[in-house]
């Protein structure tokens, strides 16, 4: 028989090419959810965090802005301590204030 055999040109399948294997991580042995301490909103986390993250992540952001502003408050109280102290040190010791206060600059 002169019949010709058809020859499929073997082009790549899709299922053929090899995908990128990208690692999904099980939520359910690497995350867990906690519950917000200020607001109860319930926050997904890496288990690994769970005894630093007690917020959501907006009372996160409000509460480190404010811990932020808290410690430029009192630093600026501690510096204004600390340089009443140094002037009443120098006046104890007959030390101009305006020798203090070109030190302190
Ligand atoms: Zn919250």
């Amino acid at each position: 028989m002169g019949r010709k055999k058809k020859v499929k040109l073997m082009e790549p399948q899709e299922e053929d090419i090899k995908q990128p294997v990208i690692k999904v991580k099980a939520p359910k042995q690497t995350h867990t959810s906690i519950t917000c301490v200020d607001c109860g909103a319930e926050r997904i986390i890496k288990v690994q965090d769970i005894r630093q993250v007690t917020r959501c992540v907006d009372c996160q952001t409000k509460y480190r802005k404010l811990k932020r502003k808290e410690y430029r408050k009192n630093r600026l109280a501690r510096l204004r301590t600390q340089k009443e102290n140094l002037i009443n040190l120098a006046k104890t010791h007959n030390v101009p204030e305006t020798e203090v206060q070109e030190a302190l600059v």
